[in-house]
């Protein structure tokens, strides 16, 4: 008889039907299931993620222009830092490392490895996905014992002086709330992404991107290609992209984000309510 587990007891990517209502989240499930296998990520990366995909659904699964617009001004700050760094979780790598790598490339962002449990071999096998996907310069891959953020107590405290230590600007994908906090107290501009509009990670950043990073690290690339084409083109299109970032607010953005999920799910409720 043909079965659909593997001789482990795993469910292979594969094996998921095409017409499935529900294929491309369970492909994107399954990338997370064998980074747990494959060591790169570790348990409560897998509620994390079950966390992202129940906020999904109250934004109807798609990229809306709120999210856009966050898209856009993220991009103009990584282009209006001096230096910008993209920090790598477990969770990152298995959804997007080739994604991720691009937009490193395109921007000029370094990427480092920081991770809350620093299994052994773990960050050996990120950095291994992320060299799979193209990187040539990855940080954050030897420990750092003096070179650290304060007021923060979990093993991301240590940072790579050349990295998230010197930087200005960093990206910080699916993080928890305190270290937000810490890398904005050290006065950095803290970019996220993060589908939970009300987690603390959402609510401290500078910019906060309410959508699936699945979604929107592909977008975030296509912007970038179109800035640094008009970079080049035109030197003063800088000061129209620190602009944009001036201008942003985020708290008018995060309730913006929390509108539309009371809005779409306002479309959802069919009883009369009159
Ligand atoms: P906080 O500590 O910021 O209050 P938390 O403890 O709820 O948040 P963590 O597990 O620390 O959350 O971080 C994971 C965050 O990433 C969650 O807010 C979750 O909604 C979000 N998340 C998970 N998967 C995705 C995804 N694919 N795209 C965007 N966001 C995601
Ligand atoms: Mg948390």
């Amino acid at each position: 008889m043909k079965t659909n587990i593997t001789e482990k007891g795993r469910i292979k990517m594969e094996h998921i039907p095409k017409n499935h209502p529900r294929a491309d989240s369970l492909r994107t499930r399954q990338r997370i299931i064998d980074g747990l296998h494959e060591n790169i990520v570790i348990e409560a990366g897998l509620i994390a993620h079950g966390r992202g995909e129940a906020f999904d659904y109250l934004i109807g699964e798609r990229t809306n222009d709120n999210a856009m617009h966050a898209i856009e001004v993220a991009v103009a700050a990584l282009f209006s830092a001096k230096h910008a760094v993209i920090s790598v979780n477990g969770n990152v790598a298995a959804l997007c490392a080739e994604e991720i790598v691009r937009l490193s490339k395109i921007t000029g962002a370094l990427l480092e490895i920081n991770l809350f449990y620093g299994k052994p071999g773990r960050i050996e096998a990120i950095s291994k996905t992320l060299r799979d996907a193209g990187a040539d310069n990855i940080l954050g891959i030897i420990p750092f014992e003096s070179s650290v953020i304060h007021n923060l107590s979990s093993n991301r405290r240590f940072v790579d002086p050349k990295g998230i230590k010197i930087a200005d600007t960093v990206l910080v994908p699916l993080e928890d709330g305190d270290r937000t906090e810490a890398l904005k107290e050290e006065g950095k501009r803290v970019i996220t992404i993060d589908l939970n509009p009300l987690s603390r990670t959402a609510q401290q950043a500078d910019i906060t991107i309410v959508d699936n990073i699945i979604r929107v690290i592909p977008r975030m690339c296509e912007i970038a290609k179109d800035y640094k084409q008009q970079l080049d083109k035109n030197k003063l299109f800088r000061k129209e992209l620190q602009e944009k970032v001036i201008k942003w607010d985020n708290a008018v953005n995060l309730s913006n984000a929390m509108m539309i999920i009371s809005t779409y799910l306002e479309s959802k409720v069919s009883f009369n309510k009159n």
